[in-house]
């Protein structure tokens, strides 16, 4: 069953992919040459389920989107849904990173979690769309460690194992991340519901 992954990024429809059952493909909606849609919404699941419907109205095809982001608990969650241009709309990693840090600075309190969104449906007016959510529990650090992963990677410490996200390997990632929770509930649901 092929589904159209509401993304222009291969690299992300490459991970997403590999980690799906084999009975299920994706393709991006870049390669279709359809474009992005606004996310204007104030939450992760409704911006997920915008790029969703946006993908399956335009391509015809069953859809796929996920939408991500980092919150904070001293920044009252943000920056959220923010995360991508927290530092302006073509912020770098490090832009965004440099921010965050200076916006934690003199706060104690650094609990935060990364939250991943990921949706399915049938058609743009599906009544039931599966959503799978994970989130990932860690601290803010005072200065960026490791050189893996991306995004706020660098400053993402896991207490319990003193390392950042950045100093983990993709697999070791993958085992705990809000993504990687997020990703195995939806294969699950989605054999359940597709490949029955
Ligand atoms: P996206 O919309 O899912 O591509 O992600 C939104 C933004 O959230 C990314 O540009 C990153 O800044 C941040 N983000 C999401 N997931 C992660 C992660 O696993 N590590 C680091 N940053 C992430």
């Amino acid at each position: 069953m092929r589904f159209v992954l509401a993304t222009g990024n291969e690299h992300k429809a490459t991970e997403i992919a590999g980690r799906l059952p084999d009975v299920f493909s994706l393709v991006t909606q870049g390669s279709l040459g359809i474009g992005s849609v606004p996310e204007t919404a104030g939450t992760f699941v409704e911006n997920a389920l915008i790029k969703a419907r946006h993908a399956a109205r335009e391509s015809g095809l069953p859809a796929m989107a996920d939408d991500s982001g980092i919150c904070v608990a001293a920044l009252d969650g943000k920056p959220g849904i923010y995360s991508a241009r927290y530092a302006g709309e073509t912020a770098t990693d490090e832009a965004n990173v440099t921010k965050l840090l200076a916006a934690m600075d003199g706060i104690e309190q650094r609990r935060a979690w990364f939250h991943c969104v990921l949706t399915c449906l049938l058609t743009a007016d599906d009544p039931a769309p599966l959503i799978a959510t994970g989130s990932w529990y860690g601290v803010i650090t005072r200065s960026p460690r490791g050189s893996g992963g991306f995004g706020y990677d660098p400053v993402f410490l896991l207490p319990d194992e003193n390392r950042t996200a950045a100093e983990l390997s993709a697999d070791e990632k993958h085992q705990v991340s809000h993504r990687g929770i997020a990703l195995r509930q939806l294969a699950g649901m989605m054999l359940e519901r597709y490949a029955t």
